[in-house]
């Protein structure tokens, strides 16, 4: 079911992670960013496309992770954009990302996978401003829609992921304190947050949202364990990763 969450902005949550697509209206057309998950998903979300009647003209990948790199037959061959490390960085682990899909989830279109090309200077058909920043992932990506008061944050700022810091480069604990102060700062314009994974965030929940990772990372920063909600009994595949997350703060 496609939700909307602003004007002109809409979101699918697939069962995944709670993974969400969304569709952006810009001036000639929707921007999909990050569809999935399943190959059932993204046919429900192309019906879902086809209901609300505008025509897919670009798609956008906050990051260079399989599950924000899909795509499906039905929207249609149109630009794939990333930001210029997002492309290098999808292209060179294409092969690995098609494998991560394969084995994760069902019928996905597995040669549609990573086919992103860098963003043009001037942003191209995607609307709002791109805040991009090193936290998580190479060339990681929010997308601020200002003018509709709505923040697309990728995997930060989630209500059931915990900060997950990129195991494959330095300093991930000063990547994530710069990047939640651009995300702060661009949350300044918005009331409605849209996170890679999880609840959309509204009114007060945004503030929260930042309060929630800057509170995590400040705790490694400090080399404490992090006392945190989303960390709960029902979050055991989280443990890896915050163990990951205090090994890798730990070792700076
Ligand atoms: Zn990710």
């Amino acid at each position: 079911m496609l939700t909307q969450v602003a004007d002109g902005v809409w979101v699918r949550q697939s069962a995944w992670v709670w993974s969400n697509a969304i569709a952006v209206r810009g001036e000639d057309g929707l921007i999909l960013v990050d569809p999935g998950i399943d190959g059932s998903d993204l046919n429900q979300l192309a019906d879902d496309l086809d209901r609300v009647g505008i025509p897919v003209v670009a798609g956008f990948s906050t990051h260079p992770h399989w599950d924000h790199l899909l795509w499906h037959p039905r929207f249609g061959d149109v630009p794939r954009y990333a930001t210029t490390a997002g492309a290098q960085a999808a292209s060179e682990a294409r092969e690995r990302a098609q494998a991560l899909a394969a084995e994760s989830a069902s019928g996905v279109p597995l040669e549609l996978i990573g086919l992103v090309t860098p963003l043009p200077q001037d942003g191209g058909p995607v609307p709002g401003e791109i805040v991009e920043h090193q936290a998580h992932a190479i060339g990681h990506a929010a997308v601020l829609l200002a003018d509709r008061g709505v923040l697309l944050a990728g995997d930060m700022l989630s209500d059931v992921l915990i900060p997950l810091l990129d195991p494959r480069r330095p300093d991930q604990v000063g990547a994530y304190e710069m990047a939640l102060d651009r995300l702060g700062e661009a949350a300044r314009h918005v009331d409605v947050l849209v996170p890679g994974h999880g609840a959309v965030a509204e009114g007060p929940e945004v503030a929260a949202r930042l309060a929630a990772d800057h509170a995590y990372i400040d705790a490694l920063r400090r080399g404490e364990e992090p006392v945190d909600a989303r960390l709960g009994p029902d979050a055991d595949w989280l443990s890896g990763p915050h163990h990951s997350n205090l090994e890798q703060a730990r070792g700076r």
